[in-house]
């Protein structure tokens, strides 16, 4: 049975945390580790450009993180493709030829990039990179003919703009050689782990994220400033579940589901304090995270090391983007010189 092709990445605007973890990573590794799947992971570098322009530095500097993180979650470089973005040509040409069969319009009604837009503040000057960033993810996801895409759900969007320009593509160039995405989703309710703040959303840009590198002291420090229910001020009064961060996360992950449920109705009922709630959750992050750390910690000893494993990945990613590039541009019929010496 051949292979099924996995493609997925993150941006490097950060060190990634607990949620790209629960949203996204751990399924990864699950996928890889199967030995079904080929996967292409990616280092979004030139997406994260088009609202970080004027912050190279820090893209650059993340670079390195992401892969670290990559590598202490248990990603292989023997068993997964791992490259960065700006490093394969073919993905900004294909961007460009799928470009000119999206409407403006149709971008703008994504509802992923429009709360992106309003959280970012761009009112009138978005940068038309930014607007545009879905249809690079269609020239990074087909470019490899990725048919699955593990990503958590503020990514649904993306996925169905690239089934759309596929599905224009191989129309109007009457060819099949792009392939359809799909989305491989998280557990309901783990595709978006909200942030420390209760903000909808744990994000590198909120300042409201546990990062897979902090150390034990920092986990038990945020945990500790977690928001839970604010009209729970003694340990007796009734507190609220709905809503409250630490026992969001304790549902994502804690695997003793009969404790988390007990805890509930005790803290439901009254009597329970929020400290001890807190102390639970740090000791079920710690279980996860402390591994993971060791391993970070290792690797980031060899940091060469971590950049030559980005540019092997990357020759590799050129070999297979080159080969669908050649494709496209006969589909279209713009491999004027193709044979000629
Ligand atoms: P940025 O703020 O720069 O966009 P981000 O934190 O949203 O950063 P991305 O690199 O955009 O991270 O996303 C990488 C992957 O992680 C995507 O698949 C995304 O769906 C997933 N992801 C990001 N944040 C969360 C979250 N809070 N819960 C679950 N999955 C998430
Ligand atoms: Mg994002």
């Amino acid at each position: 049975m051949s292979k099924k092709i996995l493609l997925t990445g993150d941006r490097p605007t950060g060190k990634l945390h607990i949620g790209h973890y629960i949203g996204s990573l751990k399924t990864r590794v699950k996928l890889q580790n199967t030995g079904d799947y080929e996967p292409f992971i990616m280092v979004a570098d030139t997406q994260a450009l088009t609202d970080n322009a004027r912050d190279p530095e820090k893209i650059r500097r993340s670079l390195v993180q992401v892969a670290l993180d990559y590598l202490a979650v248990g990603l292989d470089p023997s068993k997964s493709t791992i490259f960065v973005q700006s490093q394969v040509p073919a993905l900004f040409e294909l961007t460009s030829y799928y470009m000119d069969l999206v409407t403006v319009a149709r971008l703008e009604r994504n509802p992923t990039v429009k709360s992106e837009i309003a959280q970012k503040h761009f009112d009138q000057s978005i940068p038309a990179g930014f607007l545009a960033y879905p249809v690079s993810q269609a020239a990074d996801i087909t470019a490899f003919k990725a048919t699955v895409v593990p990503v958590g759900d503020d990514q649904e969007p993306m996925l169905e703009q690239t089934r759309e320009i596929v599905r224009t593509f191989n129309r109007v160039y009457h060819t099949d050689i792009l392939k359809e995405p799909e989305g491989y989703f998280p557990q309901k309710g783990q595709g978006r782990l909200p942030g420390l703040d209760g903000n909808a959303k744990m994000s590198k840009s909120l300042g409201n994220a546990i990062y897979l590198s902090d150390d034990a002291k920092t986990v038990q420090k945020k945990v500790m400033s977690m928001y839970t229910d604010p009209d729970h001020v003694h340990v007796e009064d009734p507190g609220k579940i709905e809503g409250n961060t630490v026992f969001t996360y304790l549902d994502v992950f804690c695997q003793d589901k009969d404790k988390v449920q007990a805890l509930k109705d005790q803290y439901q009922k009254g009597g329970l304090g929020d400290v001890k709630i807190k102390r639970f959750l740090n000791q079920v992050l710690e279980e996860e995270l402390a591994p993971i750390r060791e391993r970070r910690e290792k690797f980031a000893q060899d940091t060469d090391a971590v950049y030559d494993m980005l540019l092997a990945g990357s020759k590799r990613a050129n070999e297979v983007a080159n080969q669908t590039l050649a494709e496209v541009r006969h589909a279209i019929g713009v491999d004027y010189f193709a044979g000629r010496k």
